[in-house]
C-alpha cells in the first residue's frame, strides 16, 4: 500500500512539474511573441514618423539642410537638393562637397561664431542667373554644446526677376513719357519766344504740340489698359458673338486711315461665331488692324479672316502684305515697348504696348496669340478663342 503511495504521489508530481513546464513555456512564448509584435509596431510607427517628417520636409518650397557639429549633412530636403543642384545621398558628406560654393561654407562658419546669419542674399550666376536667400542657425544644447547648424534657403530668383522688370518698367515708362512732354515744353516756349507772331510757325508748332499731346493720351490710355489687365481683376463678359459684325465695326472705325494709305480692308471673318468679350475683343482687332495699316503697304491689303479648327477653337488671323518682321523680332513684338523700328513706330503715334494688349487680352480668354512673317511679303498675326 504504502509504496504505491509513494508511486501515485511520484507520477503526480511529475505530471505537475511537466505541466507547469509547459505552462511556462507557453507564457514565455506568449510573452516573446507579444514583445516582437509590440517591437515591430514600434518599428513601423518610427518609420512612419521619419517617412512623414521626411514628406513635410519635402514638400516645403523652401531648401532645408541640416548638419551635424562635424559640419557634415544629416539632412537636406528635395527643394535643397534642386537648388544647389546636389547628386547622390547627400547625407554624411561635408557641406563643401554637397554643395561647392565657397560663400556658403562661410555663412555656415559665421552661424557658428554669431548664432546665426539672416537674410544673406546669394547670386549665382550662370544661365539662368539665380538668386538665393540664406538663413543659418546654430543648434546648441542646455549646456551651450554645439549640435550642429540648420540652413533655410529660399529661392528669390521670381522675385528678383519681377522687380527688374518692373524697374525696366518704369524707366521705359519715363522714357516714353518724358520724349512728347520735353517737345510740347519746347515748343510752347518758343512760341512764347515770339514764333506765334509768325502764323504760319505758330500753325506748325501747334500741331506738332497736338501730335505729342495725343501721344501722351495714348500712351496713358495703354497704360491704363496693361494695368487694369495685369491687375487680374479683369472680369470679362462674355458672349457669343459673330466675329464678321465686330470686325466690320472696326473697320468702320479705321476707314479714313486705311483711306489715307490706299490700304484694301478685307473682311473675310463671315459667320464664324466665338465665346468673346465684345469690347475687348474689338481692341484686339483694332490694335492688329492698325498696325496692319501703319507697318504694311502703302496701296496694299490688310485681310481678317476666321475659321473654326478641328480641336473647337476659332482661330482668327490678321494678313498684311506689307515689308514684314524680321525672324528674330517675332517673339519679342509682344512685350511692351518693344518696337522693331522705334522712329517708324513713333512716326506713327505708336505707344509700343498695342502687341502686349492684344497677348493679354487673348490669354484672358484662354487662347493663345502669336505671328508669322516673311520679310518683303508680309506678316499674318494670329491668335484663338474658345468657340463656346
Ligand atoms: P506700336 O505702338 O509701336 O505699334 P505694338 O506693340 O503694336 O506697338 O507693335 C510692336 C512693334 O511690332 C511695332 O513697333 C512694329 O515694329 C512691329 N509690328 C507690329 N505689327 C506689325 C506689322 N503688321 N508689320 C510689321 N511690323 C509690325
Amino acid at each position: 500500500m504504502f509504496p504505491t503511495l509513494i508511486i501515485l504521489l511520484l507520477v503526480s508530481l511529475f505530471a505537475l512539474h511537466f505541466w507547469w513546464r509547459a505552462k511556462l513555456r507557453r507564457e514565455w512564448e506568449a510573452w516573446r511573441s507579444e514583445n516582437a509584435r509590440r517591437s515591430a509596431l514600434e518599428q513601423s510607427a518610427a518609420a512612419e514618423a521619419v517617412a512623414r517628417q521626411d514628406a513635410l520636409f519635402d514638400s516645403m518650397i523652401e531648401g532645408v539642410l541640416v548638419l551635424d557639429e562635424a559640419g557634415r549633412v544629416q539632412f537636406a530636403n528635395r527643394a535643397f537638393a534642386q537648388m544647389f543642384a546636389t547628386t547622390g545621398v547627400l547625407r554624411g558628406k561635408a557641406l563643401l562637397e554637397a554643395v561647392r560654393l565657397h560663400e556658403v561654407a562661410e555663412i555656415v562658419e559665421r552661424a557658428g561664431v554669431e548664432g546665426r546669419v539672416v537674410d544673406h542674399e546669394l547670386r549665382l550666376s550662370g544661365e539662368p542667373e539665380r538668386w538665393l536667400q540664406l538663413n543659418a542657425t546654430t543648434m546648441t544644447s542646455v549646456d551651450r554644446r554645439r549640435l550642429g547648424t540648420i540652413l533655410v534657403v529660399h529661392d528669390l530668383t521670381r522675385l528678383k526677376k519681377l522687380e527688374r522688370t518692373r524697374e525696366e518698367f518704369v524707366a521705359n515708362v519715363s522714357h516714353e513719357l518724358r520724349t512728347p512732354l520735353s517737345l510740347i515744353k519746347g515748343y510752347v516756349e518758343t512760341l512764347l519766344d515770339g514764333a506765334r507772331d509768325n502764323p504760319e510757325v505758330a500753325v506748325r508748332f501747334l500741331q506738332t504740340i497736338q501730335r505729342n499731346s495725343e501721344r501722351l493720351q495714348f500712351l496713358i490710355e495703354d497704360l491704363l489698359t496693361i494695368s487694369e489687365l495685369e491687375s487680374g481683376r479683369v472680369t470679362l463678359n462674355t458672349r457669343q458673338l459673330s466675329l464678321g459684325i465686330v470686325v466690320e465695326k472696326v473697320f468702320a472705325d479705321l476707314k479714313e486711315r486705311a483711306a489715307r494709305k490706299e490700304v484694301r480692308l478685307l473682311n473675310e471673318a463671315n459667320e464664324v461665331v466665338a465665346q468673346t468679350d465684345e469690347r475687348r475683343i474689338q481692341q484686339v482687332f483694332s490694335n492688329l488692324v492698325d498696325n496692319a495699316i501703319k507697318y504694311g503697304r502703302a496701296g496694299g491689303t490688310v485681310t481678317v479672316a476666321a475659321r473654326v479648327r478641328d480641336d473647337g477653337l476659332v482661330e482668327v488671323s490678321v494678313r498684311d502684305d506689307g515689308p514684314g518682321i524680321p525672324v528674330e523680332a517675332l517673339e519679342r513684338v509682344f512685350e511692351r515697348f518693344y518696337r522693331v523700328d522705334k522712329a517708324r513706330s513713333r512716326d506713327q503715334g505708336g505707344t509700343g504696348l498695342g502687341l502686349s494688349i492684344v497677348k493679354h487680352i487673348v490669354q484672358s480668354h484662354g487662347g493663345e496669340v502669336w505671328a508669322t512673317s516673311e520679310v518683303g511679303k508680309g506678316t499674318t498675326f494670329f491668335f484663338t478663342l474658345p468657340k463656346a
